[in-house]
């Protein structure tokens, strides 16, 4: 891989004035993509994980900015000596961990370039590319998903910042004039409540959190054997809080879980909501870009009736971070809880103004990367890859259930498998798991993680890189039987 410590080049260093010359910005540039491509070509050199200790990187930088400015180069080098050291590798194929996801080519490029833009997306006018691609784009996904046309897509960073949005829309909607007296002091507003499972992912809980509604706004719904929010009990809770006085207004399924990618059955929860006129938000963080994939879109069954859908290009669809997409039916209500514009801002034009829909004022220009990504690969190209990534979850699970040595603990949905080593006569397996994910860890091959099903340690193994191919997962199963 080539080093920048090695560069030939010349010294760059600013100007006395102004930025960078274009001359030098070619030559760094020309570099640095070359950098990028050897790195992408040597990723499975690099451990997965980064070996450094805590504070490592810190104590090896100065502790304060330096007065003049400094030769790119060096700048360049360092990045060679320690910022790389301390970097964990996302984009390796053996990353599956927590969820694999990588970046693309395509998404890098569209990174570049809304950097050298640098529009902030606040009024129409501010950024019309922003504001009309990123309707033109969210809407190309929505029917790659196949979800109706009566949901608007609107980007936000991430899935936690889109179900923020969504139960603070939810709240908008019960006209309780919250968002002019707000919530405290006031003896005239009952418990106001969420309900999402016992397995949903913590945005939930962060956004509940957020928006004043306490810890007790949220009450957390038993699961199914399958880990599946059970629709019996999300009514009970539902029906009982309503005698006690509270106010049920949302409730929050997901299609594809972080712990196991289970698959909550929305079409069940719709009925409940709808006689009792709550918001049903769907979490598809994860799951929602394998619903391009035409015999995976029964997975999103119930969708059709939900009130907002989020999903996170960024996850499973080779978007660099960060872009999550919120599929909302109600754009009015959000707009009711967020715009506020001050007279600088004011104008007569009769367009979509981005700031309205959302808490921040300005927006990166974050659609074009998905813009680049979907043209690039083509809706064919990107359903090839997840569906490949699907079949190699099934297929490593075919060895689970083959070997006496190991088990599945969790049904495989998408291309998340949980599973566990159980091999005969060993009293405690949570201890022989937690130390097997450890020395593979360790051993900078591959990256796992766990979750706890029922009490039990479990592996959890996600398949999601742009890269991965069958070898990568003999490799890590390869690793698991030798570590055994
Ligand atoms: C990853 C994930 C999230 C959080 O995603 P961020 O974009 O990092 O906020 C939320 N829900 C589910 C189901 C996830 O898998």
């Amino acid at each position: 891989m080539k080093n920048y410590e090695k560069s030939e080049l010349k010294k760059i260093f600013a100007p006395a004035s102004g930025d960078m010359s274009a001359e030098d910005f070619r030559r760094v540039g020309y570099e640095m993509i070359d950098w990028i491509a050897d790195y992408f070509q040597n990723i499975e050199q690099f451990p997965v994980l980064s070996q450094v200790e805590p504070n490592w990187l810190k104590d090896n930088l100065p502790k304060s900015a330096p007065a003049e400015g400094e030769d790119f180069q060096e700048i360049l080098s360092d990045v060679d000596k320690l910022i790389l050291p301390a970097v964990t590798h996302w984009n390796h194929p053996n990353f599956h961990g927590l969820f694999s996801t990588s970046t693309s080519a395509a998404g890098i490029f569209g990174e570049l370039l809304s950097a050298a833009f640098d529009m902030k997306a606040m009024l129409w006018r501010t950024a019309p590319a922003s504001t009309e691609l990123e309707e033109v784009v969210t809407d190309w996904l929505r029917q790659m998903m196949n979800l109706d046309a009566g949901f608007r897509g609107i980007i936000y960073d991430t899935a936690s910042v889109s179900t923020l949005h969504a139960i603070a829309a939810a709240r908008e909607g019960l006209d309780l004039k919250i968002r002019e007296t707000g919530m405290s002091g006031r003896s005239d507003l009952p418990l106001l409540r969420v309900y999402t499972s016992e397995q949903s992912h913590s945005s939930v809980e962060k956004a509940v959190l957020l928006l004043g509604l306490g810890q007790k706004g949220l009450r957390k719904i038993e699961c199914d054997a399958q880990f599946r929010m059970r629709a019996d009990r999300l009514r009970e809770a539902i029906e009982e809080d309503k005698q006690n006085g509270y106010i049920p207004f949302c409730v929050v399924a997901t299609v594809g879980t972080t712990s196991t990618a289970s698959i909550d059955p929305v079409d069940q929860y719709v009925a409940v909501c709808e006689e009792n006129a709550m918001w049903l938000h769907v979490d598809a963080a994860y799951a929602g870009s394998a619903a391009i994939v035409p015999e995976l879109q029964t997975y999103l069954k119930g969708c059709e009736r939900a009130d907002s859908v989020v999903t996170n290009p960024h996850k499973w669809m080779f978007t660099p971070f960060d872009l999550s997409v919120l599929y909302c039916r109600h754009t009015d209500l959000l707009k009711r809880a967020f715009a506020l514009v001050p007279e600088y801002l004011k104008t007569n034009e009769t367009v979509t103004n981005q700031m309205d829909y959302g808490i921040q004022l300005g927006r990166r220009f974050r659609s074009l990367k998905l813009w680049f990504v979907i043209r690039y690969f083509g809706q064919n190209g990107l359903i090839e890859r997840i569906r490949e990534h699907c079949r190699l979850a099934q297929l490593l699970a075919s060895w689970i259930e083959e070997s006496d040595d190991w088990e599945l603990t969790a049904p495989v949905n998408f291309a998340l498998v949980c599973f566990r080593a159980c091999p005969k006569g060993v009293e405690n397996l949570d201890e022989l798991n937690e130390k097997l994910m450890n020395n593979i860890n360790a051993s900078g091959e591959a990256y796992l993680s766990h979750t706890k099903l029922n009490g039990k340690f479990t592996l959890r193994l996600s398949i999601g890189n742009i890269r991965v191919e069958e070898r990568h997962i003999e490799k890590i199963w390869n690793l698991l039987n030798e570590k055994l």
